[in-house]
């Protein structure tokens, strides 16, 4: 029962956050919005400042703006308060920023603690530009909510803040509206979106085509989340995206391809590269035990397992159906890669493949790679020939640890490293 929950726990927090998507940059979020048909603060990426000063003089052609938005295009929100969204009055400027924030290592609360390497600039236009009436900052995401099995729309009044803040302190300004999968949103939902945002007239009539629009770019891109914060309305009653964070559904790549180019593999953990390439289904977690098993579903059991032993997974580890000893080995490299590593538990369970097997594939891959493996082993392995494939192990000669019970496992990843 225990584990069972911290199971669900796990596949509902870190492993669908990180398994199941695709992130992409500010910029392509926002070409995506437009081939739907949502209006976004235009802008055009730039890999240096040449190239910045080249967009913003394209952008004042296209859309007659003074100033710039320099933003830098890393896959972590909370970009303006760590130093990567400036405005840019002149050329000048355009060139300074853009030689400052190109290449530098921006931190914010979303990157890791030494921050993330810019490699591209938005230039955008400036739309905060005063007008006829003031200018209003709204908070606007579609996703899914797994819990009901339906997309949402959360909205809210309190835009271009950080929207954990606001659901903590004042919950009752955020409003979620629930689409009905088998008629879509409805025109009734809109308006009421627009609404509760306090909009009338012009901006009202924007609202409700913005809103529709967003829905469709996330039905029709396979997106799981479409966060747009800010949505603007602008000093002229125009209503637009000015941030875009999207999440494309991984598993519908196949059949979105324009999207699937838009991956950056520079943005992505290194070593979850490295493993999709060797074709193993690996996640980058924060603990110290490393995991390798076969199912998806045993490896989700033995991060259980590890937890309820007093310690966090490394990683979530699913070597597939063949353990053969290549695949052993390229798997404990990829776990090894990661300093945190303390103790690797292996826990296989020979079905298809059978325990003495997979055993010697351990004990070879262990051979071929003795110095470079510095942290205890244990070997759990259970099913056809488990017992032959503990002998093996134990004969072996390695300081490899092996058990047959679940418990025993747990006992010994205790025992390693205490
Ligand atoms: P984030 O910090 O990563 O969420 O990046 P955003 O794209 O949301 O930009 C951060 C902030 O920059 C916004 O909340 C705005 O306050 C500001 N900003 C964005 N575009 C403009 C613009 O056109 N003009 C001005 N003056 N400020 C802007
Ligand atoms: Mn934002």
């Amino acid at each position: 029962m225990l584990y069972h929950l911290i199971r669900i726990n796990y596949i509902c927090g870190t492993l669908i956050d990180k398994f199941y998507i695709m992130n992409i940059h500010e910029y392509q979020g926002k070409e995506i919005l437009a081939s739907y048909g949502v209006r976004v603060q235009r802008g055009i990426v730039a890999n240096n400042p040449v190239e910045a000063v080249a967009a913003a003089k394209q952008l004042t052609q296209e859309t007659g703006t003074q100033w710039y938005v320099v933003k830098a295009q890393i896959h972590a929100g909370g970009r303006g308060k760590g130093g990567g969204v400036k405005l840019a009055k002149n050329l000048e400027q355009v060139t300074e920023i853009s030689e400052n924030i190109i290449g530098m290592m921006l931190k914010t609360p979303q990157t890791p603690p030494e921050g993330k390497q810019v490699h591209k600039v938005l230039i955008a236009e400036d739309v905060y530009y005063p007008g006829e009436s003031e200018t209003s900052e709204f908070y606007m995401s579609v996703l899914l909510n797994r819990a009901k099995g339906r997309n949402m729309i959360m909205y809210s009044t309190e835009g271009g803040m950080d929207i954990e803040e606001v659901a903590e302190k004042t919950p009752h300004l955020i409003f979620t509206e629930e689409i009905d999968p088998n008629i879509g949103l409805q025109g009734f939902q809109a308006r009421k979106i627009a609404f509760n945002l306090g909009l009338s007239g012009t901006a009202f009539k924007e609202m409700v085509k913005f809103v529709e629009a967003l829905y469709a770019a996330y039905i029709g891109s396979d997106s799981s989340m479409f966060e747009i914060n800010p949505v603007l309305k602008t000093s002229d009653n125009k209503i637009l995206a000015v941030d875009a964070k999207v999440n494309i559904d991984d598993n519908a790549l196949f059949r979105q391809p324009k999207y699937a180019e838009m991956r950056d593999v520079r943005e992505e953990n290194q070593i979850e590269v490295e493993a999709k390439e060797a074709g193993l289904n690996y996640v980058d977690l924060d603990g110290t035990v490393g995991c390798m098993v076969n199912g998806a579903g045993l490896a989700m059991a033995t991060m259980d397992l590890i937890k309820y032993a007093g310690y966090e997974p490394a990683n979530f580890l699913d070597v597939g159906g063949t353990a053969d000893a290549k695949r052993v080995e390229t798997a404990f490299r990829i776990i090894l890669k990661d300093p945190n590593v303390k103790a690797i538990l292996i826990n296989i369970f020979g079905g298809i493949v059978r325990c003495d097997r997979v055993a010697q594939g351990v004990v070879d891959a262990y051979k071929n790679m003795g110095d470079d493996i510095k942290v205890p082993i244990i070997v759990r392995l259970q099913g056809t020939n488990a017992e032959i494939a503990k002998e093996l192990i134990d004969n072996s000669g390695m300081p490899i640890l092996s058990a047959v019970q679940f418990q025993e496992a747990a006992d010994q990843v205790k025992a390693a490293l205490s």
